[in-house]
């Protein structure tokens, strides 16, 4: 058998229709550039993502969870410095028109208009990457306000109230989920790069002086993560930001990068971010924000070790190493069988219940499996078409089991398990069903 990854994100988005997974933006209206809605099955292979990322940070007990608001006081851009320098460099080509980044058409040091390759182009206008928007009726200058660019300010904002409510001793770290926006001059490749998009970052406050060590260790555990998720280790890297490129506010910085079939792209970001943030905060909010550690009498503004990732980038991640096509030949037919090997934890659905064929006696029989099932497990239903192409649809999405209740069950009261991977099958009986896939969810052997 020949096995085939994914080699062009087309496939991809094609499959993500096509399933359920991910639909293109206001489509009856002709789409909506780089906005994209997540089916059924999207949304939940997207929430077993974002909850196995939340279990793994908020299972430790150093590490509580926040849910900050998405509109923040206008100042909180002032002090995080996004106002003055989240900014990208334009400039337009004054022979075709074309409008584009300075630093990503640089050739020999010069700048190419990447469309008609004219070096005639106007000098570079800083643009804010922020969407602005107006709280209240009036849209006067006091009304602006920012729909967040990251999540991370909410959690600096409220570092003094998560420690003293949750009586919090540094070193702890603080998780958030959420939505962030960013104009972006450039999106594209699928749900890689859009101008909404969640992030799922941490933000762990250690004592000055011990900050190296912790980036360190959050460098491993991250990539532990990853590792557990089961995406490829020889797509994985990391990277680190050299002296030039390192942002404003960091001391250090690497970058997990996984090779999408469009190449090696960043997917999480761990920073080092000394105590800038804390820093800023407590100057432009005149609030002290220092930290006194009981143990020793000392006064200090932790530091910051960042882990920030896209919940979509990472999702995109996931999607593309699961996909494989398993092409085998017969009686000179080819025959190509799509499989998505998730991770049991994140397939959207762990188990479908399928009869054989629409007799009342056989759905019922099936009906009675799903609903028995269904607590607890997240499991599918489906009656419709051939029971070969049932199987195939089942593999499409990722759907490590299925069990199909045919003419025999009626009798033996067994019903037959069907394995994603090896396609293996057990006769297994009816009252183990659910401790037996629960087993082989847990146990699960690819
Ligand atoms: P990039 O260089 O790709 O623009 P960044 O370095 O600006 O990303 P961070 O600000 O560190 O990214 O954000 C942390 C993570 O959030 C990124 O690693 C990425 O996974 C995700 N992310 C950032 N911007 C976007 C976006 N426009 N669309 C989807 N995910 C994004």
């Amino acid at each position: 058998m020949e096995i085939q990854r994914l080699n062009d994100l087309q496939t991809l988005v094609s499959l993500s229709k096509r399933r359920g997974f991910v639909f293109q933006s206001s489509e009856i209206y002709g789409g909506l550039t780089s906005c994209w809605d997540y089916g059924p099955l999207g949304a939940q292979f997207k929430w077993n993502v974002k909850q196995a990322w939340w279990r793994a940070m908020t299972r430790r007990p150093d590490i509580v969870g926040l849910d900050a608001a998405i509109l923040m006081h206008p100042k909180v851009w002032e002090a995080s410095g996004h106002v003055e320098g989240f900014t990208d460099p334009l400039v337009d080509c004054k022979n075709c028109k074309n409008r584009f980044r300075e630093d990503t058409a640089l050739v020999n040091g010069k700048v190419i208009c990447p469309k008609c390759e004219s070096s005639d182009v106007t000098e570079a206008r800083n643009f804010n990457l922020m969407f602005k928007t107006h709280m209240g009726p009036l849209e006067s200058e006091g009304s602006v306000v920012y729909l967040r660019p990251e999540t991370a300010q909410g959690i600096f904002v409220n570092f003094e109230n998560v420690a003293t409510s949750m009586r919090r001793k540094v070193p702890f770290g603080i998780a958030q989920i959420g939505k962030s926006f960013r104009n972006e001059i450039t999106p594209g490749n699928f749900t890689f790069r859009t101008r909404e998009f969640e992030q799922m970052e941490m933000q762990y406050f250690v004592k000055p002086g011990t900050d190296e060590e912790w980036f360190n260790t959050w460098k491993q555990l991250r990539w532990d993560f990853y590792k557990t998720l089961g995406l490829s280790e020889e797509k994985l890297r990391y990277e680190e930001h050299g002296p030039d490129e390192l942002a404003h506010y960091a001391k250090a910085a690497f970058d997990v990068q996984y090779e999408f079939p469009m190449g090696w792209q960043e997917l999480e970001g761990v920073h080092n971010r000394s105590d800038f943030d804390l820093s800023q905060h407590q100057k432009f909010s005149s609030k002290k924000l220092e930290y006194f550690d009981p143990a020793t009498n000392e006064k200090y503004i932790p530091y910051v070790i960042e882990t920030a990732v896209g919940c979509d980038r990472l999702a995109l991640a996931l999607l593309c190493d699961a996909y494989r096509e398993e092409i085998t030949h017969k009686d000179g037919k080819k025959d190509v069988r799509v499989v998505m090997g998730f991770k049991p934890e994140l397939a959207p659905i762990k188990a479908a219940v399928l009869p054989l064929s629409k007799k009342p006696d056989l759905q019922e029989l099936s009906h009675k499996i799903y609903s028995d099932l269904s607590e607890g497990i997240d499991v599918e239903y489906d009656e419709a078409q051939s029971i070969g192409k049932r199987y195939r649809r089942q593999d499409e999405i990722g759907t490590p089991l299925c069990l199909t209740v045919d003419f025999d069950s009626l009798e033996d009261k067994k019903v037959t398990v069907r394995h994603r991977d090896a396609m293996t099958q057990d006769r297994v009986k009816m009252e183990n069903i659910k401790s037996y896939i629960q087993d082989k969810l847990k146990n699960f052997d690819q």
